[in-house]
């Protein structure tokens, strides 16, 4: 009888917190510049992440994974955040781990877990969420994207955009409108296969943060899919984007966290050195009050994902979570990257480290709807428009 011996949640995120460190953070500064146009960029890290756990953290064991409860995975991929400065990296791994393998593993049949889940967590394959168009970004109901009914399975066609991975991916998790007289319940999700004929993807966009990994559009144009590529049952797309997407605000900036507390401690020692004239900037009041609510975000940050976390492994339900954690996240992770660079003065108007969290941090008030959406969404709960 064969089993692995589970390391401790105290040494998994010691050993998390060294590989990010050793090996994910390697070259970042030239890998940023490069804007991952070249896969051997990234696929070699990829894929050693995932040889050490971080896509199976909380994944079944039966599909390679650890198994752990939200609560310490958290712990873990915090961990890695903390010593891993490619928040690039981060960023796709926890993608992949929160959005699209959640998904699958939750609402795939066992055909579908078997088939993708064991590659996915081992890092053979790689998983696009493919849910953005241009004419539907933050109303997720407008999407044109249609997967008509044939004799062997559906029809694909449309264009997906800002889709992370998406140049480099293996397998896709799509959402299209199977009957458009149905409204929000015509919406269907599908697990395509990219090697697909008719399945295009462009290069990686040119964008301004989180350049380490690729992102772009993916175009599909009568894509010919199986039966077997419905996720769930036909008209369930909007009920399964509800809850993949409430995986995805709760957890996606796990590893984020982490490297704000690396720049939440770096920015205090940073205070303390930093002495024109033999005074240091610390003893200012005006910079030592900007420290203080750079810790006071921090955390606020990690006690609402660990709430989100703790909520899920006691199986208590609450719709309006997500929300709440997605825009206070956020928001505190792009204001304490831009204190930061405000209390290093001109030196953290360089290019490096300082001005890359900016621009990376910029990113996640957009990313998984905008923090205006997750005020709505917060006030429509509030007024009783959605039930939590
Ligand atoms: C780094 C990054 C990674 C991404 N990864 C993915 C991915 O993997 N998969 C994917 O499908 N998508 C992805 N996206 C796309 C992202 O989900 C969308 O950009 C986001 O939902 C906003 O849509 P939009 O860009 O079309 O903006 P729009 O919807 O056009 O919004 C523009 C502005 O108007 C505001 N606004 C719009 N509607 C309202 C409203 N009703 N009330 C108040 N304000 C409103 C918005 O808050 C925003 O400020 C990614 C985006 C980024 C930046």
């Amino acid at each position: 009888m064969g089993y692995t011996l589970m390391l401790s949640i105290d040494e998994k995120c010691e050993e998390f917190r060294n590989f990010g460190h050793e090996v994910l953070s390697e070259d970042v500064e030239e890998r940023d510049r490069r804007g991952a146009k070249d896969p051997s960029d990234w696929m070699g890290l990829w894929q050693s992440a995932a040889h050490k756990g971080v896509l199976g953290i909380n994944m079944p064991q039966q599909f390679g994974g650890e198994g752990r409860s939200f609560t310490d995975s958290f712990q873990a991929l915090h961990s890695l955040g903390e010593g891993c400065r490619d928040n690039g990296m981060l960023l796709g791994l926890n993608g992949q781990l929160w959005a699209m393998q959640h998904s699958i593993s939750v609402f795939g049949n066992e055909h579908q877990k078997a088939k993708w889940l064991p590659a996915l967590v081992d890092g053979e394959a790689v998983c696009a969420h493919a849910v953005t168009e241009t004419n539907s970004g933050s109303d997720v109901t407008g999407i044109r994207a249609t997967a008509e009914k044939t004799k062997y399975g559906y029809r694909l066609n449309g264009e997906k955009i800002w889709i992370g991975m998406a140049p480099a991916a293996d397998v896709a998790q799509v959402f299209a409108i199977t009957n458009p007289d149905h409204g929000a319940w015509g919406m269907s999700a599908f697990i395509v296969d990219l090697k697909s004929p008719g399945v295009s993807k462009s290069a990686p966009y040119d964008k301004s943060g989180h350049r380490t990994v690729p992102t772009g559009k993916l175009t599909f144009e009568d894509v010919e899919i199986p039966d077997e590529s419905l996720l769930g049952s036909e008209g369930s797309g909007h009920a399964i984007f509800n809850q993949s997407i409430a995986w995805e605000r709760s957890f996606i900036f796990s590893s984020h966290l982490g490297a704000m507390k690396r720049q939440l401690d770096e920015t205090v020692l940073f205070a303390r050195d930093r002495a024109p004239n033999g005074k240091p900037i610390i003893n200012n009041q005006t910079v030592s009050n900007r420290i203080a609510d750079m810790q006071v975000r921090y955390e606020i940050s990690r006690l609402l994902i660990e709430n989100a976390a703790r909520e899920i492994d006691a199986g208590v339900k609450n719709r309006m979570t997500p929300s709440v954690v997605k825009l206070s996240v956020a928001e505190a992770l792009l204001e304490n990257a831009l204190q930061a660079q405000r209390i290093r003065g001109a030196s953290g108007y360089l290019t490096g480290e300082c001005e890359r969290m900016v621009r990376d941090m910029a990113g996640t008030i957009t990313l998984g709807g905008t923090s205006d959406i997750q005020r709505l969404l917060i006030s429509a709960y509030q007024k009783g428009a959605v039930r939590t």
